[in-house]
């Protein structure tokens, strides 16, 4: 099968391309900004780079996808918000199946089947997909090839009738190091009552070395912090070495993305939060209880 890969991040590009060669010949579509790592892409039979467009024109991505396309029998994008958005868009203009959040791929008996997880994380799916599919994978489940040189092939840029006017960009703050990076994390959730409350995490993170994530509520409905730190099946996947979950029930959404965790402390006033089974190590307590003095015997063993 011939497969088609796109990324706005060069380095889910390279994982797509490790996908990629489960099913056939692979060939990486770079845009302009991308064009510096070139000389990463290892394992992709050729890569098309489109010098007239950047990954951020979202519209136009949509449009080259598609128009190259036809070539292709399959079309991997990323499990991140702008490769699912991709998903449909270019799934629907083509007329053919799509299927996200992908964690393995295979060709049988002439069929594309794809496994992914479903209600929440607690079940894996396993599908069969028509073709031509749209297909976006899980970050993290393939490791960028090493070896193969792919030939390049310059393409140019679609013309795109545009319904969206772009009035002006605001680069968004950057939230220290990235929560599916981090070593340690501390994660909140409703048992906060408010927001300046989140200092007690803050001061743990910070003693331990650590970065804070959060529930969705706190990110998406309260707006208590950046969409960054949300942690889930629709935010972050994490695989720190130490996690401490405090006044987050572990609801299953959340808990699918904390699987990957080493050790997990959960924090919570009730024994029978779904979080304890998760968890390494439970403290039942009210964390405004607990959270000074830990973070106060820490700061004593660090100083001492
Ligand atoms: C389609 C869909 C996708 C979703 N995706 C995600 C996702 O990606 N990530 C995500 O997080 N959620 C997601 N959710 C929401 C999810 O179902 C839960 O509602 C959410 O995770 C609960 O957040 P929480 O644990 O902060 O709040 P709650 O469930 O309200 O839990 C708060 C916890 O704090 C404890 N507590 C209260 N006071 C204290 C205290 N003083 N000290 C200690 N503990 C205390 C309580 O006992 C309770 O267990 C999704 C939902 C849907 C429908």
């Amino acid at each position: 099968m011939k497969v088609l890969a796109f990324s706005h991040s060069m380095d889910l590009a390279l994982e797509l391309i490790s996908a990629g060669r489960e099913l056939g010949d692979v060939s990486l579509l770079m845009t302009s900004d991308q064009e510096g790592r070139i000389n990463e892409v290892k394992g992709a039979k050729e890569i098309l780079l489109c010098k007239g467009m950047g990954s951020g024109d979202q519209e136009g991505l949509v449009e080259l996808i598609s128009g190259l396309a036809d070539d292709y029998e399959i079309v991997l994008l990323a499990s991140d918000r702008r490769g699912r958005e991709l998903v449909g868009q270019v799934a629907h203009r083509l007329g053919g199946s799509s299927a996200v959040d992908v964690s393995s791929l295979s060709v049988e008996d002439g069929k594309l089947v794809v496994e992914r997880m479903t209600f929440g994380g607690k079940a894996i799916a396993v599908e069969e997909l028509g073709l031509p599919a749209v297909i976006s994978v899980q970050k993290g489940k393939f490791k960028p090839p090493e070896e193969g040189e792919p030939s390049v092939r310059e393409i140019s840029a679609p013309s795109v009738e545009r319904r969206i006017e772009i009035i002006e960009r605001k680069e968004k703050p950057k939230v220290g190091v990235p929560l599916d990076k981090a070593e340690i994390v501390v994660a909140v959730g409703r048992g906060f009552r408010k927001k300046e409350d989140l200092k007690l995490a803050y001061e743990l993170a910070d003693v331990l070395g650590g970065v804070v994530g959060a529930t969705r509520p706190l990110a998406a409905d309260l707006k208590w912090m950046e969409e960054e730190v949300w942690i889930g099946i629709s935010g972050v996947r994490i695989a720190p070495k130490l996690l401490i979950v405090v006044g987050a029930s572990g609801q299953q959404q959340f808990a699918a993305g904390i699987m990957d965790s080493k050790v997990v402390v959960a924090v919570n006033t009730d024994s029978k939060a779904p979080i304890f089974e998760q968890a390494d190590y439970g403290v039942v307590m009210d964390l405004y209880e607990f959270l000074p003095v830990l973070t106060r015997k820490l700061k004593e063993i660090k100083g001492g």
